[in-house]
């Protein structure tokens, strides 16, 4: 995991390389500056040479200053580097989820996803602006520190050294109990964004229902979970910075106390005794930094932890090794012995077998919930089936790449997603290029026209999130038009009438049957009345195909569908 994290630097080798330089230097100058003092009492004090005392101080401010330069360095380059590599990591998961499966995104809170994608990076780049060439420094300036003082007094400096060994031991103890709570705290905050995201997003049901005080009660349950392991990881964190401190305060008298022995004894110099406080407070400064380390580094490692998950996590619909780009495709569709199923329950659609010749309008009928959407969702491969196949033109589309599969299939969907933005955003999704002119055609065959005309902004009308400005009926025909420009050989059509008033349905399937001219056309429907005239009426019911034929024939048959109009027509 050390090697993937670090994998993320190598971009950025040149501006490691300057952090790195920098922090060393840093680090060299902030251990001269013990040496120097040593010097400055223990042969120019005794002197009395005030000029040359003088003279020193002033280097000593050099050293301060070179040193500030440094820090300033290492601060700013530092961050840089964080800063980059956590853009980096966002850019790979952002591109990463867009990959994903629907049955991911069936199985997965958005309120999670949105959680995992921010907050859990935002410490990743806690560790990434600083970790390792923090820990690299402190550690060298232990050692340098350590190796000075061993010079001055060994004895003293073996005895001071002894702290070292507990202080790992006691950051070891608590990064492994801090790793859990943060993985607990990490889950709790995905949970409450999860909770405050389907609040939102459910409001209006929410006060229709007026179940605010429900509402919030539920938030408070999973506010008081947050609380809780908060304030446990907080505690973790204050036993672990009050134990070290007291450990490097009693070193720190230690010193004093040795120390002055040593010096009474005349085994030490002044010089030395200050220089060896003064080291000794170097020296206790990685150990802090170590300290301080271990209580973001575990927080960042559990962060990354679950960025690899996701990063890593296989979509179950992908691109096969086989699969080639066709650019072209004429629109028969095959489905072979197809079964299916969400979940591991009985299948969804078992041995269903349908052939539609290109150009051919097919629509599909059937109760609520027999599968029809199901079906539909197969062919751009939403979902993988789990046995038989399904092909276009004679090709398996897992033969193809998913985007030039999904690039000949036009869906409006039963359930119409706008993005929150302007109408020509939203239309121009079907093709992103598209001038105004294209898109104002799509508007008229759509029936939108008398729609934006009668906006004050026209084309860029805000229709706000999932269009809520909209009604339904123009939601669906705004999902229609977008579809009209994507302009594919292949459409399917889910309700997508369901939601308007007769008079504009009229006019709009007056402009579907235009469209579907040319094209196979897929029409799921529940007035019959709109798909009397389909080359094709198949009857989907309880997962699989129950009859098909032509209006006339299926009446004939006196089966289910003869049953559904005779509901509808009386
Ligand atoms: P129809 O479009 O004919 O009304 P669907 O294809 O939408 O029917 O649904 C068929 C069955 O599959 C239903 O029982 C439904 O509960 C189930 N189903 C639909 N979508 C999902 C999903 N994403 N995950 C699990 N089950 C689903
Ligand atoms: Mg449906």
């Amino acid at each position: 995991m050390l090697r993937r994290f670090m994998s993320y630097y190598r971009p950025y080798k040149r501006l490691f390389i300057l952090d790195f330089s920098c922090a060393i230097a840093a680090a060299l100058l902030e251990l001269a500056f013990p040496l120097a003092v040593n010097r400055v009492v223990d042969q120019l004090l005794p002197a009395g040479n005030w000029s040359m005392i003088l003279a020193a101080c002033v280097g000593l401010l050099g050293i301060y200053l070179l040193s500030s330069f440094f820090h300033y360095a290492v601060t700013y380059w530092g961050h840089k580097l964080g800063i980059n590599i956590e853009s980096d990591m966002r850019r790979e998961l952002f591109q990463r989820v867009q990959k994903q499966s629907f049955r991911f995104f069936d199985n997965n809170k958005t309120g999670h996803l949105v959680s995992r994608m921010t907050n859990d990076l935002m410490d990743i780049g806690e560790i990434a602006h600083h970790g390792p060439e923090d820990l690299f420094i402190a550690l060298m300036t232990l050692a340098g520190a350590f190796g000075i003082m061993l010079g001055i007094n060994w004895q003293l400096a073996v005895m001071t050294f002894i702290i070292v060994p507990l202080m790992i031991y006691l950051s070891l103890y608590f990064s492994r109990k801090m790793s859990k709570a943060f993985k607990r705290m990490f889950a709790d905050i995905a949970d409450y964004n999860a909770r405050v995201e389907n609040n939102v997003s459910g409001i209006r049901v929410v006060q229709a229902f007026a179940n605010e005080r429900h509402e919030v009660g539920r938030f408070v349950e999973n506010n008081e979970r947050f609380r809780l392991t908060k304030l446990i990881t907080y505690r973790i964190m204050a036993w672990n910075s009050s134990l070290s401190f007291i450990l490097m305060k009693f070193v720190s008298l230690f010193v004093l106390v040795c120390g002055t022995w040593f010096v009474i004894q005349g085994s030490m110099t002044y010089g030395e005794f200050i220089a060896f406080v003064m080291l000794s407070n170097v020296f206790l400064g990685p150990i802090e930094k170590i300290n301080s380390v271990i209580e973001t580094y575990p927080k960042g490692i559990a962060g990354f932890r679950r960025y690899l998950e996701l990063l890593e996590a296989v979509p179950d619909v992908e691109d096969t090794s086989q699969a080639k780009p066709i650019p072209d495709v004429k629109g028969d569709i095959a489905f072979h012995n197809v079964t299916f199923s969400y979940g591991e329950h009985k299948p969804t659609l078992s041995q269903v077998n349908l052939d539609i010749q290109a150009g051919q309008t097919v629509a599909l009928v059937g109760p609520s919930g027999g599968g029809k959407t199901t079906l539909c969702s197969l062919i751009p491969r939403f979902y993988d089936v789990d046995a038989g196949h399904i092909s276009i033109d004679g090709i398996p589309v897992k033969d193809m790449t998913l985007e030039s599969l999904r690039s000949h299939i036009g869906i409006v969907q039963q359930d119409i997603f706008l993005f929150d933005g302007t109408i020509r955003e939203n239309i121009a999704y079907g093709k992103l290029n598209a001038s105004d002119e294209e898109i104002w055609q799509a508007i008229r065959r759509a029936q939108l026209e008398e729609l934006v005309q009668s906006q004050p902004d026209g084309l860029d009308t805000m229709i706000g999130e999932r269009g809520v400005k909209l009604s339904g009926g123009q939601k669906q025909r705004l999902s229609i038009a977008r579809m009209i420009l994507k302009n594919p050989p292949i459409l399917i059509l889910d309700e997508a009438t369901s939601a308007l008033d007769t008079e504009t349905e009229a006019a709009i399937q007056l402009a579907l049957s235009e469209l579907a001219q040319g094209r196979t056309t897929l029409v799921i429907a529940h007035r019959l009345a709109t798909i009397r005239h389909a080359d094709r009426i198949v009857v989907v019911e309880n997962g699989t195909v129950a009859e098909q034929g032509s209006h006339e024939e299926l009446l004939a048959r006196q089966g289910s569908y003869s049953r559904l109009h005779q509901a509808q027509f009386g």
